[in-house]
């Protein structure tokens, strides 16, 4: 027996979690494959994987793989047009947004940002609970002055929580206020959008259809692909049509997000391949039963493994208080960084990939997006507390 069949025949699903197990959700990867926590490009379904797999030789039975296929012809706009109405269904928007894919990860668009909607001696104000929404600040820093609403990196415990309502400041003439939905490195995340009279900015890269969430209060969200949406290469953008209508015209058309918009998300070649993966795992997040069904199979994933972490007597621990932890980033970390690596390494042997905290923030993450099995994290739970029974 290896170690693996070992541990998963060792842990049986509670009954709530094999209620939700036996629904469409994945169950244990096929041979061959582990259990995959990466933060990103993260684990996907291995029936779109499958899809795309036959997809990428013939596509639907014209003789051209996914890959060969021109950005002009009919079938590609029909999988682009597709993949815009299945993103358009699970955020659940009318004709008053704009759905579309733009070339690039999270960090162009953080760029574009100020580029599109601020004045020369215009600001924008940002909500700074993350490296990510830090990163987005000090981007648009370099071109225009900006400004922090909420100092998330000089709390006593940096980036532990969110704001609450009202607890940021927000500047009358800010072209927006941009805020990062769910903290893929901090494991904190808000659960609802900040209440504000500024167009609300939503950077959904990490928890983009994990739950239900109201995309009308924002002017625009935007999430890079990777996660919950499958190949990196591409980001989806959910915006309000007379809000990127306000970007200046003294940009390059690749630059402005309305032209993206209004050429059917075709300005340029797109990347045809991220935004049929876009357009797949959108199909698959309705399929599984949508927002709440997702939400409620994430909650039950990311439980399991903070009350591990709650459980350990204070072996393990984590900074993020407790009211706003993410349910998809579940972060935690022993006194000792050898301590850390030994579990890392440990984890691997039994199958559990994928683990090793970022670069930044130590410790041990385990990223369970949308397509993660809950089987994973059970089997994750059962060895954080039997390497901490070995360890403490
Ligand atoms: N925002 C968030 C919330 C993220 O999780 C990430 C990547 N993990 C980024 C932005 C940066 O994305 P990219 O690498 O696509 O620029």
């Amino acid at each position: 027996m290896t170690a693996l069949t070992a541990m998963t025949a060792m842990t049986a699903l509670t009954p709530a979690a094999a209620a939700v197990a036996h629904t469409l959700f994945p169950q244990a990867p096929s041979k061959g494959r582990v259990y995959n926590f990466s933060a990103g490009p993260a684990c996907m379904p291995e029936s779109v994987l499958e899809q795309i797999r036959e997809e990428i030789f013939d596509c639907r039975g014209g003789g051209i793989g996914l890959l060969e296929l021109s950005h002009r012809g009919a079938l590609y706009e029909d999988l682009n047009n597709e993949a815009e109405a299945m993103c358009r269904k699970a955020a659940n928007v009318g004709s008053d947004y704009a759905v579309f894919f733009m070339p690039g990860g999270a960090t162009l668009q953080f760029g574009l940002l100020p580029l599109n909607f601020v004045p020369d001696t215009g600001t924008a104000a940002y909500i700074d609970t993350s490296i990510w929404s830090y990163k987005a600040y000090t981007e648009a820093l370099r071109c225009r002055n900006v400004t922090i609403a909420f100092d998330g990196r000089s709390l006593s415990a940096k980036y532990s929580r969110v704001p609450k309502q009202g607890e940021f400041t927000e500047p009358s003439n800010a072209a927006y206020l941009l805020y990062c939905q769910n903290n893929t490195v901090e494991g904190t995340t808000f659960w609802a959008p900040p209440e504000t009279s500024l167009p609300l900015i939503g950077d959904a890269t990490s928890d983009i259809f994990s739950r239900p969430w109201d995309f009308t209060k924002h002017a625009m969200v935007l999430a890079a692909g990777q996660k919950n949406l499958g190949a990196s290469g591409a980001s989806l953008v959910v915006a309000r049509k007379d809000f990127i209508a306000r970007a200046t015209q003294k940009l390059p058309q690749i630059l402005r997000f309305e032209d993206h918009a209004n050429a059917g998300s075709r300005l340029n070649t797109p990347p045809t391949f991220a935004v049929r993966v876009m357009g797949l795992m959108a199909e698959w997040s309705l399929k599984v039963g949508g927002p709440e069904a997702i939400a409620k199979n994430n909650a039950l994933k990311a439980n399991l493994i903070w009350n591990a972490v709650d459980n350990s007597g204070g072996f393990y621990s984590w900074p993020a208080e407790k009211w706003c932890r993410s349910h998809l980033n579940i972060c935690f970390k022993t006194a000792k960084p050898e301590l850390d690596a030994k579990f890392v390494s440990e984890a691997e042997q039994h199958g559990l990939f994928g683990l090793l905290g970022h670069r930044e923030a130590g410790g041990m993450r385990a990223s369970s997006y949308n397509a993660f099995p809950v089987k994973g994290c059970e089997i994750l739970a059962d060895f954080m507390g039997e390497f901490a029974r070995r360890n403490g």
